[in-house]
């Protein structure tokens, strides 16, 4: 992005500057007036000559204007220092928190070798606004801001609504990763606003100055969108990556090109399985949408999901997915399973009720038994609608999972409200579970709280054997997870169920 320029004159000191032209104006004549006029009608003049008298009222005239010139000329030169540090201040600052803004982050980042960029971003920023209001919002970014600053012991800039960051010297992109971390680890206690503990969670992302790819970008656009993977990755802090930032041109042809892939059978569905523990096999699939686009290759899932979110495409990709996967779970019964299939349900869609319509339609059509996967976000953005969509389908028949939970800010008021079946604990927890005992218990007490409202739970992300005792040991419901089986075609899955029901098995990666 281009620096931004500089702010125009505010319309007060506009009106300030005329009114101050047009009064210097008006002393300026009545001096030239008096000057002129005034010796030649005093007394002492009648003895003078003319051409002496005009001498004396030119001196005086002159003297009398130097004297103005210069208290004028000192005042305005003091006035415009006076504006001009104003203005730069403007430029380079936030209005709402006075924090430094970007500009004043782009050039510090400018000023010196060996600098990285370090861009801390809040989650769910806007859920979380909503949640607190905007004041408290401001009140918040500046107490993170102070957080950072204690952390990291440098300035802290805000560039953008969400996003917060500094400079620092690091030797390798190691060192500068690890500090990054640290800033986004520094919000695990929570903030106290207007008295009141809030809860966020912050990804952070780094670029260096300077660099091979300098070209592409400012290094506070490329630790942008360090921050946007470290989210894909689920990671605190990523760094840049040149191929995962890829050509946004490209990026605009692949939203054109989506419609037609899902004509073309450029998509497919793989699926996950999810383990029973007291049933001790597998009940349940996850589908998860794949696009091998023919030139480049598998496109990540978080990209073209989030890209048919923002242009609209999500409402025809969505029912792909549902027609396929009812299709799907035709060819699994078919061949002696009989497994529930979730599916991974946009935000956007869940105000939609000609979605459910259509929804409702397939499943009573086909006899299908589905899982329908959503967020807590997409309830929150339209509570009202959404919950009524969500009970809708409940009412049909499908089922509701609540995804990702623990991730954002978890509302205990709409966990009541959703007609949910199932609580889904992020992997973000389960992951980590087997080395920190903070996740172990956050997990367990997550399972004890889904039980307690009469939810199933399923912990995503097993990877390890030690993650499914412990869980087991919890008390959970289902465990899903690489440990268990990665993502895979549908003739894979067919053969994994057909095999032993085993909780763990072979790893193929779709
Ligand atoms: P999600 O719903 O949280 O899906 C689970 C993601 O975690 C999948 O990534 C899966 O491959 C990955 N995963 C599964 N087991 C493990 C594990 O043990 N460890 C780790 N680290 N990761 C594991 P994937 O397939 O890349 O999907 C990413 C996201 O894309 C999904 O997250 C979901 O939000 C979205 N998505 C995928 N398919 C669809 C779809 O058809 N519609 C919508 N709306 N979103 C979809
Ligand atoms: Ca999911
Ligand atoms: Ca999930």
């Amino acid at each position: 992005m281009a620096p931004q320029g500089l702010p125009r004159l505010p319309r007060f000191d506009r009106f300030q500057a005329r009114l101050a032209l047009l009064c210097t104006g008006l002393f300026g004549a009545a001096l030239l007036v008096s000057a002129l006029l005034l010796p030649l009608l005093h007394p002492l003049t009648e003895a003078m000559k003319p051409h002496e008298a005009a001498v004396i009222g030119g001196l005086s005239f002159a003297v009398v204007a130097l004297i103005v010139l210069v208290i004028g000329f000192r005042t305005m030169v003091g006035d415009l220092r006076d504006r001009e540090s104003r203005l730069t201040h403007i430029a380079l600052h936030d209005q709402e928190t006075g924090l430094p803004n970007r500009l004043a982050l782009e050039r510090l980042a400018a000023s010196q070798q060996g600098l990285w960029v370090i861009l801390v971003g809040i989650d769910r920023f806007e859920v979380v606004r909503d949640a607190i209001g905007y004041d408290a919002m401001a009140n918040l970014i500046t107490a993170v801001g102070r957080r950072l600053a204690l952390t990291s012991g440098a300035s802290i800039s805000r560039v953008s609504a969400a996003v917060l960051g500094l400079a620092v010297t690091a030797e390798t992109e190691e060192e500068a990763l690890a500090i990054a971390a640290a800033l986004a680890e520094s919000a695990r206690d929570p903030f106290n606003i207007s008295g009141a503990p809030v809860d966020i969670t912050l990804t952070a992302g780094v670029a260096r100055r300077g660099g091979a790819e300098a070209h592409l970008t400012s290094p506070v656009d490329r630790a942008a969108s360090a921050i946007a993977r470290a989210r894909r990755l689920r990671l605190q802090a990523a760094g840049f990556d040149p191929d995962a930032y890829g050509d946004p041109s490209g990026n605009l042809s692949l939203i054109s090109e989506l419609m037609a892939a899902l004509d073309n059978g450029e998509f497919s569905l793989a699926y996950q399985p999810k383990y029973d523990f007291r049933a001790e096999r597998i009940t349940g699939v996850e589908a998860l949408a794949r696009w091998t686009h023919p030139r480049r290759g598998a496109v990540p899932p978080d990209l073209f999901v989030g890209m048919a979110e923002e242009t609209g495409h999500i409402r025809p990709l969505t029912e792909w997915v549902v027609r396929q996967a009812i299709l799907d779970q035709k060819t699994m019964a078919a061949a002696g399973h009989e497994v529930i299939v979730s599916i991974n349900i946009s935000g956007r869609l869940l105000s939609d009720d000609s979605f459910a319509d259509f929804a409702l339609e397939q499943v009573s059509a086909s006899g299908a038994r589905l899982c329908f996967e959503i967020t807590e976000t997409a309830v929150m953005h339209d509570p009202e609608r959404a919950l009524g969509v969500i009970d809708r389908l409940s009412a049909a028949g499908v089922l509701i999972s609540l995804d990702d939970y623990g991730s954002g800010l978890s509302s205990l008021t709409y966990l009541k409200r959703i007609q949910a079946d199932e609580l889904k604990i992020d992997k973000t927890f389960v992951v980590d579970m087997d080395q920190s005992g903070r996740d172990a218990l956050l997990v367990k007490s997550t399972i004890d709280l889904a039980h307690g409202l009469g939810l199933k739970i399923t912990a995503e992300g097993v990877e390890t054997p030690t993650a499914l005792a412990l869980l087991r040991g919890m008390g959970c419901d289902m465990a899903q997870g690489y440990l268990i089986g990665r993502p895979c075609a549908l003739d894979a899955l067919i053969l994994r169920l057909d095999g032993p029901s085993a909780e763990t098995g072979a790893t193929a990666v779709a």
